[in-house]
């Protein structure tokens, strides 16, 4: 609190990131990086375009990763909409597209993100209960509503909520905008991008901080209808017409363009994910099912903040929440082999 800080910034509560430890040898499994490098081509792309036409601004529309998502995706560059990760894009979404009289609709237990930007943006919002095997029933989100998001597969659960679903949802939901923030639909999920062109009301969010491995670059993207991109538009013309830099736009094109690459690194991190629930499992611990780059498991003997102390101790860090219903979980980042081992040592020393 300082004297000069408006009401309004005493008032905001932020967001607070997973930790980003600056000690060497951490087997790091707390914020859902990939343990896999970028795409080689996408590195020497930015390679390449380190030079003296850094100078010069970049291309406001970032152009040429708008139509390399278009043609990874199929649709036109119309429907697309880029963003300095996808956190400001979400953002966007919400002072843009969500902010209407009606309080908008999110699970309680999802993207901690969510109730950040309705504070910061003043949306209202209902939470709805997951239920109780923690998924997400989308029959609870029939009532009035201003907008609804969720990611799909869920964070932190992992639970992957089905096409069928989605679409039932939008088939009965056509007042109001629904946002599904697949950050994590690449390990192992269907993307909704192949309903936009029907639901005039969807947006499709996501990231390549994750399946693309490019978490430090920022670059974040949605899809949907001509409508909902163009109010994201006004708004990023309204706060910053240059979210991506020059390296970001070449680097995350070249990243859609090498597809080889993104699906060698996905496939090996899903069975790490597979062989990773199985020694969890033969440990005691009960694991949620995961489509996910991350695991959310419990130990019915253990209480998750004292577990990821004793991690810790070890040189292992998970994320641990503590909040109402996951206090005994912990969330865990698939690693490369050799950290997942790593980690499972650990855990039978602790245990
Ligand atoms: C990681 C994540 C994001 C944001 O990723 P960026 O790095 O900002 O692109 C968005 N939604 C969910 C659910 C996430 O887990």
């Amino acid at each position: 609190m300082s004297k000069f800080w408006s009401a309004f910034v005493n008032d905001l509560v932020p967001y607070v990131p997973g930790e980003q430890p600056k000690i060497a040898n951490l087997v790091k499994l707390n914020t859902n990086e990939n343990p896999y490098g970028p795409s080689p081509k996408a590195v020497a792309a930015m390679q390449a375009a380190l030079n003296d036409d850094l100078r010069l601004y970049p291309d406001p529309n970032a152009d040429v990763l708008k139509q390399a998502i278009a043609d990874y995706y199929g649709v036109g560059k119309s429907h697309v909409f880029v963003g300095n990760g996808s956190d400001e894009v979400l953002a966007h979404v919400f002072h843009g597209l969500l902010k209407h009289d009606r309080p908008i609709l999110f699970p309680d237990i999802s993207y901690s993100f969510y109730p950040v930007y309705c504070g910061l943006y003043g949306v209202s919002f209902r939470q709805v209960m997951l239920n109780a095997n923690y998924e997400i029933d989308l029959d609870d989100y029939a009532q009035p509503n201003g907008g609804i998001i969720f990611p799909n597969p869920n964070a932190p659960t992992g639970i992957l909520t089905p096409l069928s679903a989605i679409e039932s949802l939008l088939q009965r939901n056509t007042d109001s905008v629904v946002v599904v923030d697949e950050a994590y639909v690449d390990f192992g999920g269907e993307t909704a991008i192949t309903l936009v062109r029907k639901y005039p009301q969807l947006l499709v969010t996501q990231t390549l901080s994750k399946s693309r491995s490019l978490a430090g670059l920022r670059v974040g993207l949605a899809i949907g209808h001509p409508d909902l991109i163009e109010a994201l538009e006004r708004i990023k013309n309204s706060f910053n017409s240059y979210p991506l830099g020059r390296m970001a736009i070449v680097g995350a094109a070249a990243a859609f363009d090498d597809q080889e690459y993104f699906r060698q690194t996905c496939q090996a991190v899903i069975e790490s994910r597979e062989k990773l629930v199985g020694e969890l499992v033969s440990l005691g611990f009960e694991v949620l099912p995961s489509a996910a780059n991350f695991i959310f498991a419990r130990h019915p003997e253990r209480e998750g903040s004292a577990l990821a102390a004793l991690l810790r101790e070890r040189a292992v860090i998970v994320r641990h929440f503590r909040s109402p219903r996951i206090e005994q979980f912990l969330r865990i980042t698939i690693g490369a082999p050799e950290q997942n081992d790593a980690l499972i040592r650990a855990l039978k020393e602790v245990l």
